[in-house]
């Protein structure tokens, strides 16, 4: 089994949920007593996302790529970065390590091809939402067509996921208004919605849409249990 290198903190919420799901799926796979081998480096969220609104990105990929780089002398294997926003600086880190990172958008657009789709609405932060690094990556690596909220939906939408969900604060509100901008993307076509922010599964589940959800977080943390286990 290889070693899981998890960098996390962005936030903790979340990087709880990868540490559980890595350990539920190697035990799932191997059984008994079986858990994942995982080094883990933790950043402080407040830093980082004071850089990430100050629009001060190269100071946020030296905190990543010195925490790959910690990862990598602790004898990871690979690096998991547990967050799709922070994804903007995946190669800046790539370049400065030598084991691979494996990119939570390649991850996700994988699980929708596998189940046949093609159209899917993409709800994150305004970051990954607005900016090209992931958008990008799921339209011309992948060929998927991409539905976004409109720009009153997507300032909901980051609200939330600063103002409430990293602060591990679950709000029926908040939920109600991620559905109805989830029904109205399955209105516009989408055939799938990737939960593009690794706490929004703390809000909603599959049982509040029509249409599959694509959980970046588990479907990450599954895969690299893939390929810790080298299948
Ligand atoms: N965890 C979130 C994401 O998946 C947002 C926090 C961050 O900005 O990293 O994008």
């Amino acid at each position: 089994m290889k070693c899981i290198g998890l960098i996390g903190g962005m936030s903790w919420e979340s990087s709880c949920e990868y540490y559980r799901i890595v350990n539920e799926t190697v035990k799932d796979r191997l059984g008994g007593l079986h858990s994942a081998k995982i080094i883990m480096v933790s950043v402080d969220f407040a830093e980082i996302e004071i850089l990430q609104h100050e629009g001060r990105w190269d100071e946020t990929a030296r905190i990543l790529i010195a925490a790959a780089q910690s990862v990598e002398r602790g004898g990871g294997d690979f690096v998991v970065i547990c967050t799709n926003t922070m994804h903007k600086v995946a190669e800046d880190v790539q370049e400065q390590i030598q084991i691979p990172l494996l990119h939570i958008a390649d991850a996700t657009a994988d699980r929708i091809k596998s189940q046949g789709l093609s159209k899917v609405g993409l709800l994150g932060t305004k970051f990954t939402m607005e900016e090209c690094f992931y958008k990008d990556r799921l339209i011309e690596r992948h060929g998927l067509e991409i539905v976004i909220p409109t720009e009153s939906e997507r300032d909901n939408v980051h609200r939330v996921i600063y103002d409430e969900l990293c602060l591990g604060e679950i709000k029926g509100d908040s939920k109600e208004c991620y559905v109805q901008i989830m029904d109205r993307l399955v209105e516009e076509g989408a055939e799938g919605i990737i939960l593009g922010c690794t706490e929004i599964s703390l809000l909603v589940c599959q049982g509040d849409s029509p249409v599959p959800l694509f959980d970046t977080t588990r479907i990450h943390a599954e895969a690299a249990v893939e390929y810790a286990l080298g299948s």
